[in-house]
């Protein structure tokens, strides 16, 4: 990326921004995938990977636009260059609410069907940022390679940011026999060989979302902190197409290439998920912000607070759409007089305004870190989280209870257009004040939001991504202080024990 003017205007910053064009050039780069045991040549091979590539260079392309520029770019004060908002380290109150609008923007661009949009992984590296200070003093445990980890986070974040970069962040491992703690071990990313020049990992790590479609690949294990052995207490960043790196993904779930018509959200392809081998993967010492340290692994928590914040928001965001759309059922079918119809909605609503108070709650309780980067409160992003994945389900299948016949009985485009036949569903399927058309393009999209296979995937994402319910409530069990709650019914019950 050439760093250029945004506009010829004298008082323009320089930026660092790269267009949709540029972003997608960089996808070109000998990257390996394997789909269905078929290899692809690049990863626009692949053509509902290369709809959602579109859909995340139109993203590049929008912060070049006036109408979307404040959500997307800022100019970071350190250097005066304007730089993409996904790279932005809070320090207030208000610049936490400024970068909220990124992920409200990406989320509302893939109608929250991308769990990792560009803006997801560089908030892990603001997350390490805001609690730098803990690696400050740590030192590499394993040895023969001895990176300094404060100064590579702040490097990885400079880069980043100057490169308009795209990353995918991985934490979880492979799936394998969970009764046997050896099966775990056996499965995670460790170091093999350590240099002064930096580590080689062999491993795996599972899912990934969207590495195949950005530029970095970002990694950690999710251990616990005395089963992890030390060569597998590594946190790093590579390129996705370091040799030894091999992804294969997922079989494909949207409808790239369908009638936007029919498949108004599907037709925009997907993020992929892949399984992600790392065949003696060579790390650069400055890529390099743990190493063989079990503690610097506790601080997944803490660290991913701004990715939870991000899955939150998404969440909240999709919630509103699902409101948007059940009213527009309401009205379409005339069904908005009926008592219990308007009870169901009611429900969509309460889900979202409900998410939308967590968020709020979590800003308003945000905290400065001992680095001084505004963060919002954990907890209550994580009893937000509990709430938005147990009530998914639900409210999906509210949302098709409220559209009845009309999501299954859907014909396309094509079905309409047909001399023969067409008339008849233009005749006898109009809605309430608008045509069969229009109200059939309302049940496509939701049919995309909440039935087709694309919105399967996405349930299960939403399920599990950043934690299923139990593991939320166990961290609520730890994060919650209850010393002050027992202490009132004390004093309420004249308990003096
Ligand atoms: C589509 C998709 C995309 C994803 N994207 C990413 C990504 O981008 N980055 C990333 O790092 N990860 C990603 N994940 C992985 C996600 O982090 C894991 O699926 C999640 O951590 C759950 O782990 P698991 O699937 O290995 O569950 P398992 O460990 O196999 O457990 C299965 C189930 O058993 C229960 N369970 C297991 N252990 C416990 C426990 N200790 N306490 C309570 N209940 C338990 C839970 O209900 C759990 O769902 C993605 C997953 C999916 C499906």
């Amino acid at each position: 990326m050439t760093v250029q003017h945004k506009t010829a205007a004298a008082a323009a910053p320089v930026h660092r921004l790269k267009t949709g064009a540029e972003f997608k050039a960089t996808l070109n780069d000998g990257r390996q995938i394997w789909i269905g045991g078929r290899k692809l040549d690049k990863v626009t091979d692949e053509p509902a990977l290369a709809a959602g590539v579109e859909l995340i260079a139109s993203m590049f392309d929008d912060q070049f636009k006036p109408e979307f520029a404040e959500a997307t770019t800022y100019v970071e004060p350190a250097s005066g260059e304007l730089v993409s908002r996904a790279w932005q380290v809070p320090h207030s109150p208000e610049e936490l609410a400024a970068r909220r609008k990124m992920i409200e923007y990406t989320s509302l661009k893939t109608a929250g069907t991308f769990g990792r949009p560009p803006d997801l992984s560089p908030a892990i590296v603001a997350g390490l940022m805001a609690h730098r200070e803990a690696f400050k003093d740590k030192k590499s445990m394993i040895e023969g390679c001895d990176p300094d980890f404060v100064e590579n986070i702040e490097a990885y974040m400079e880069h980043g940011r100057s490169q308009n970069l795209t990353a995918s962040e991985s934490l979880a491992g492979p799936q394998t026999d969970r009764s046997n703690p050896k099966a775990a071990e056996m499965a995670f990313l460790r170091v093999t060989k350590a240099t002064p020049e930096g580590i080689f990992v062999s491993g795996a790590k599972t899912v990934g979302s969207i590495a195949a479609q950005a530029n970095d690949i970002f990694f950690t294990n999710l251990g616990g902190l005395t089963t992890t052995p030390p060569e597998a207490c590594v946190w790093g960043a590579v390129p996705i197409n370091t040799d030894g790196i091999k992804m294969i993904s997922r079989e494909m779930v949207s409808q790239p290439g369908a009638n936007r018509f029919d498949h108004p959200v599907a037709s925009l392809g997907e993020e992929a998920d892949q399984f992600i081998i790392f065949d003696n993967v060579f790390v650069p010492k400055q890529k390099i912000f743990n190493l063989g340290d079990p503690a610097g692994m506790s601080w997944y928590g803490p660290v991913c607070v701004f990715a939870h914040w991000h899955v939150l928001t998404r969440l909240a965001v999709k919630a509103e759409l699902f409101v948007g759309a059940g009213q527009m059922v309401l009205d379409v079918l005339g069904t908005g007089k009926i008592p219990a119809v308007q009870l169901m909605l009611g429900e969509l609503i309460e889900y979202a305004q409900t998410l939308r108070a967590f968020i709020v709650a979590a800003e308003a309780l945000a905290k400065p870190t001992a680095a001084g980067v505004m963060t919002p409160d954990v907890s209550m992003l994580t009893a937000g989280r509990l709430y938005s994945i147990e009530n998914y389900p639900k409210i999906i299948h509210i949302l098709q209870e409220l559209c009845g016949q009309g999501l299954v009985m859907r014909f396309g485009k094509d079905a309409f257009e047909n001399p023969e036949v067409g008339h008849y569903l233009n005749d006898l399927l109009p809605g309430h004040g608008v045509t069969a058309m229009q109200k059939e393009l309302l049940m496509n999209f939701i049919w995309d939001m909440t039935s087709g296979a694309l919105a399967g995937r996405v349930a299960l994402f939403e399920n599990v991504n950043s934690s299923p319910a139990p593991r939320l409530r166990a961290r609520l069990f730890e994060e919650v202080r209850r010393e002050a709650f027992v202490d009132q019914v004390k004093t309420i019950a004249g308990m003096d024990w």
